[in-house]
């Protein structure tokens, strides 16, 4: 008998009566999309021809009612675990899949996935397939003819009416399976000659999916469109590329981090070391910040390559399931996808690229919350392939992996064509008088100058809305105005007069009064970017301006358009949140104008200092790039903060110097690893005793090194009506939180509507 890897087994008996025994094995080990940590095993029946392969999906009969439920085919074993009569196991009703959407390497990742992640292997599995992919979108079923082999090698021997025969000759030589229409069309007959061959038992039928003629976009462009000429690279790249030449091309696992200032050329060290991989018929993965994927970035890349496929949000489940097919066939070579491309079933990987990857939407909030970078890692270490980070202001994690050795640091310090970093300005607000808003004087007369010298403007601030809060005017109440479901400030957007709550998405109209103590007139306050837009259209009548967030930027295609219009200078001034920070590059952006800093300064997050360091660096970096200077203000209350202060210094070691021994002294990453434990329910003391009673089971199963924070309520202690408490593990390494975890979690229950998640790496800590 043959267990293999001593995974736990459970066995779903079938009916005790069954006493015969004829029916043997193989056996398949099957995972599901539920937080069950288990394989089941089931017999794979005669009747299903080819059988089952592992990466298959199959439908198969569930629980005591016997459900049919989608599961996963994690292995397959010729004999029953342990000693089991084959009987006693549920068959395998159909098998979903034909080829194995799931190749083994996929299936290696997954599995340390779930045990990294801590969720099951079934739901990492299903991380991994787009839903498009799932559903089989954009495909249809038919019915198609087909010769058996014997015929096929005889069948002109046969003496056949004429009509048949052609029909017969045409189906033989036919590469594709043909449908009775086609058949008639090729053959240039009526079906009656084609029912007899059926009658005959010359040709079959059997049905099967194919891909409907696709129609719009093709999953593979052709060749490259306005092609440039490829640049000499700087001194600086030919050194990086020198160093991850052995890698690139004897397929070695190794990590380098691309640590180079914002223009430094980045972008054209992660083409190069694609086309080497590519020269040598590898596929390449390219993960980027979801809005980054800009047609700019996406240009840069079809010039250099013929085949490439785009994985963005945007993509019809048909779309995505097509490039998901073509992948898998090695029709494409370059995947430039955001976050779940990381999971792209390229078969001959060459390299993974990660631009940004100190970017926190890499990190996936829901089940399974997986970090792609880390993920990425771990695909090139099981796949043996080189992996690029690239950063101009690499995460504190990234950073110390490479002091330690584990990633290979590639300094670029210079800007291409010796081109000087901006220099940037503080303004303190706290000297300022702002009488209209948000822009200082200083910042004002900046704007003047640089328009009437025909430079184009960008102002960010990072936060949507007219005004940010509303509050009670009466000073024995002065509560701000909540949303009715979440402990969440609401916003005002004059726009569409309505107070909305950034949470949950609810509406309502404005309160003529104070919903607590009935008083008139309530106060509005606060800058978001709708107002920030009026103060500049007031401003600078004579320009044009635009707003980019989320809420102006609704239908697909918008952000393109405006980005597109100031690239061309058809707009002057662009305004918005952190969407106009990322990766893009505008020659003739002279000035750059961060309206707060400070905005994630004070957020109760141990990464807030780092965040708002890498926001104003990489603001900053969104001007001088062309041939002419760039200048930067920043508008802040806390000038002498060290974020602030190394941000304007473009000071990146300054910045650690400061704050690794804070994250040091207290334990927090990079030095050790969180996991966090989040209890929500629509009942506060059902969830908090919940918790309470979690940590006495943590506590009682706890090792020295792991120490325990909590119950205490989340910072937004209720969202969507669930009451939300979490306790925060720490420890140095992250095993001895797996193993925690994975003690007290098997026999767990949360009392019924109560759900309890858990967030291995959190990088999201409300
Ligand atoms: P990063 O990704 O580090 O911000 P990019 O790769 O976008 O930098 O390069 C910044 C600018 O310099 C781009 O306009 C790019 O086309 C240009 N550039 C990059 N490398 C070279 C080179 N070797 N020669 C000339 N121009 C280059
Ligand atoms: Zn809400």
């Amino acid at each position: 008998m043959s267990l293999v890897n001593g995974k736990r087994q459970a066995a779903w008996f079938a009916d005790e009566g069954g006493d015969e025994v004829d029916a043997e094995g193989p056996f398949a080990g099957i995972v599901f999309n539920r937080p069950i940590d288990q394989v089941f095993t089931y017999r794979i029946p005669a009747r299903l021809g080819q059988g089952v392969r592992p990466g298959q999906r199959v439908r198969v009969p569930l629980g005591r009612g016997n459900k049919p439920a989608v599961g996963y085919c994690v292995r397959v074993d010729p004999e029953a675990p342990e000693g089991m009569a084959a009987s006693r196991f549920k068959e395998v009703i159909e098998v979903l899949d034909d080829p194995p959407l799931i190749d083994a390497a996929m299936l290696e990742l997954t599995r340390w996935m779930a045990s990294y992640y801590a969720c099951s292997w079934g739901q990492a599995l299903d991380a991994v397939v787009p839903a498009g992919v799932k559903k089989q979108a954009g495909t249809k079923v038919g019915t198609f003819l087909t010769v058996p082999d014997e015929v096929r090698q005889s069948f002109e021997t046969l003496s056949l009416p004429t009509k048949q025969a052609e029909a017969l000759a045409v189906l033989c030589r036919s590469e594709e399976p043909l449908t009775v229409a086609d058949l008639c069309r090729l053959a240039k007959c009526a079906s009656g000659p084609i029912t007899a061959l059926r009658q005959r038992g010359l040709v079959r039928t059997v049905r099967r999916r194919l891909a409907k003629a696709a129609n719009g976009e093709a999953a593979s462009d052709g060749a490259a469109s306005d092609a440039k000429a490829i640049p000499t690279l700087t001194p600086e790249q030919t050194a990086v590329m020198a160093a991850m030449t052995p890698a690139l091309e004897g397929d070695e696992f190794a990590t380098f981090l691309i640590h180079g200032v914002t223009g430094s050329g980045k972008t054209e060290v992660y083409l190069s070391a694609i086309e080497r991989v590519v020269a040598r018929g590898r596929e390449a993965i390219v993960l980027v910040p979801e809005i980054s994927l800009t047609p700019q970035t996406i240009r840069r890349f079809r010039r250099r390559f013929g085949k490439i496929a785009v994985l963005h949000s945007h993509l019809s489940d048909a779309e995505r399931h097509r490039h998901w097919r073509s992948i898998a066939a090695g029709e494409v070579q370059v995947i430039v996808g955001a976050r779940s491309a990381v999971f792209a079933p390229a078969r001959r990987l060459g390299l993974i690229v990660i631009d940004e990857e100190h970017e926190s939407t890499f990190k996936q909030e829901t089940t399974p919350r997986y970090h792609a970078r880390d993920v990425a890692v771990k695909r090139a270490q099981l796949e043996r392939r080189p992996i690029l980070l690239g950063s101009a202001t690499p995460a504190l994690e990234t950073w110390r992996n490479a002091a330690v050795g584990r990633y290979v640091r590639l300094p670029m310090r210079e800007r291409v064509g010796a081109r000087p970093m901006p220099k940037v300005e503080l303004i303190d607000l706290s000297h300022e008088r702002l009488p209209l808003g948000g822009l200082s004087e200083p910042l004002r007369q900046a704007m003047t100058a640089a328009l009437k010298d025909n430079g184009q403007v960008m102002l960010m601030l990072n936060r949507r809305g007219f005004h940010t809060f509303v509050i009670c005017p009466n000073p024995r109440c002065n509560q701000v105005v909540k949303c009715h479901a979440c402990d969440v400030a609401l916003t005002y957007h004059k726009g569409r007069r309505l107070l909305i709550c950034h949470t949950c998405d609810a509406e309502r109209p404005r309160p003529s009064a104070c919903p607590n103590c009935r008083a008139p007139n309530l106060h509005y306050g606060g800058i978001g970017t709708e107002r920030l837009e009026r103060e500049v259209e007031a401003a600078f009548p004579e320009y044009v301006s635009r707003r980019m967030d989320s809420d102006t930027m609704r239908t697909p295609g918008s952000h393109e358009r405006v980005l597109a219009a100031f690239r061309a200078g058809e707009i002057q001034i662009l305004l918005g949140t952190q969407m106009i920070a990322k990766g893009l590059d505008f020659p003739n952006v002279t000035l750059v104008g961060v309206v707060n800093a400070d905005t994630a300064l004070h957020m109760p997050d141990f990464r807030a200092a780092e965040r708002t360091f890498q926001l104003v660096a990489q603001v900053a970096g969104r001007t001088g790039r062309g041939d002419r200077p760039g200048r930067v203000l920043v508008q802040t209350f806390a000038p002498d903060h060290y974020a602030i202060e190394c941000a304007a210094r473009h000071d990146y070691d300054g910045f650690v110097a400061h704050e690794l021994p804070e994250r040091e002294r207290f334990g927090m990453p990079p030095f050790g690893r969180l996991a966090r434990l989040i209890g929500r329910g629509p009942d506060e003391p059902v969830v908090r005793d919940f918790m309470e009673e979690l940590l006495e089971r943590l506590k009682a199963a706890a090792p020295a090194e792991v120490t325990i924070q909590g119950p205490a309520p989340a910072p937004i202690s209720k969202i969507r009506n669930l009451f939300r408490y979490h306790l925060r593990l720490r420890s140095e390494s992250p095993r001895p939180l797996q193993l925690l975890w994975q003690a007290v979690a098997a026999d767990l229950n949360p009392p019924a509507p109560v759900e309890l998640a858990i967030d291995v790496d959190p990088v999201n800590l409300l």
